[in-house]
């Protein structure tokens, strides 16, 4: 039965529909667990495979695009950076600024603990907690850090969604993201899958609850329908991970928002199709290894269960 996908510990929640502070509060309660409990998470693979993903998106997207593109010394700015858990890929990138945000203070503390322990490569970098969805970042930051063309690169990696709560929310993130992104420069992201989780949706007998998932994950929607393209809420529990209401992001609006703000798409993969793509590149290949993604007898650290979860995601470039 449905009751059986839900993992014993995940706690009802009377309701799906969240607010800034919510998501702050859940995001800040996480505690930093450091790299050695983090090894032991039960969705280990599928976090090291999630962190695979950001790697080839960075490693294909540093730098912006035409001409001008700067590979080393480039400038990002992170929105919704969490506790800067791709602080070192970025730092592999050989960057020459990081500005992290997000609206979780007690991350952005954390993050900013975890670069100042970062060794090799130096970069400058700057932390502010800011709700990026609800305020212009201009806000937040120092002059120098928000400069016309500024950065290379805009990442928001797996926090974007939470912006389509409303219109007015949606377009202040996309506000934020490309004011002072340099022409040429990308923005890159990662965010659920709407369209299959939606098909997923529909895949439901009528009359049963809305819900669908596995061992490692729950998603509840508690509407079928939804009228409108903003506020449409489901319930995201990821073992080990989320438990927070979160929006359906449709694409189609999301890319006519995007053009309005000068953002072009040019890119645009569920992770599986990334991964197909991406693991017999001379590039990308090697690291899935590196990053524990596979063994030395090139077999998968994720159980077919957190396989399935991990496939709900999207990477996207504009
Ligand atoms: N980008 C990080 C990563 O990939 O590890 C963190 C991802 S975490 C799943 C989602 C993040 O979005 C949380 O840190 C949360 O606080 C942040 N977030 C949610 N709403 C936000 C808002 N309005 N402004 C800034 N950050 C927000």
């Amino acid at each position: 039965g449905a009751d059986d996908l839900r993992p014993a510990s995940r706690p009802r929640t009377e309701s799906y529909h969240g607010n800034a502070a919510s998501v702050a509060s859940h995001y800040n309660s996480r505690q930093e667990v450091g790299l050695e409990r983090r090894d032991h998470s039960p969705i280990i693979g599928l976090k090291k495979f999630n962190n695979w993903v950001k790697s080839v998106l960075i490693g294909k997207f540093v730098g912006g695009e035409g001409q001008s593109r700067r590979r080393a010394g480039s400038k990002i700015l992170d929105i919704g950076c969490g506790k800067g858990g791709d602080l070192n890929k970025w730092k592999l990138a050989r960057i020459s600024l990081y500005v992290g945000m997000d609206i979780a203070d007690v991350s952005v503390d954390q993050a900013r603990e975890r670069y100042n322990q970062l060794r090799g490569h130096r970069f400058e970098a700057y932390f502010k907690a800011h709700d990026c969805y609800a305020r212009p970042i201009s806000e937040a930051l120092p002059e120098e850090y928000k400069r016309r063309d500024l950065y290379d690169n805009v990442t928001m990696q797996f926090c974007m969604h939470y912006a389509f709560e409303t219109a007015s929310k949606a377009r202040m993130m996309i506000e934020n993201v490309s004011r002072y992104l340099r022409k040429g420069g990308v923005f890159i992201g990662t965010i659920p899958n709407t369209a299959l989780l939606l098909e997923r949706l529909e895949e439901i007998p009528e009359g049963q609850p809305l819900e669908f998932g596995n061992s490692c994950y729950s998603i509840t929607f508690d509407e079928r329908r939804h009228k409108g393209l903003y506020g449409h809420a489901y319930h995201f529990y990821l073992e080990d991970a989320v438990d927070v209401p979160e929006y359906t992001v449709d694409w189609d609006n999301f890319v006519s928002l995007a053009r309005e703000y000068g953002l072009e798409l040019i890119y645009k993969k569920t992770f599986n199709d990334i991964l197909q793509e991406e693991q017999s590149s001379n590039e990308y290949g090697p690291l899935l290894g590196r990053m524990g993604v596979i063994n030395e007898e090139g077999e998968s650290s994720m159980d077919s269960d957190q396989w399935e979860a991990a496939n709900l995601y999207m990477g996207f470039a504009f």
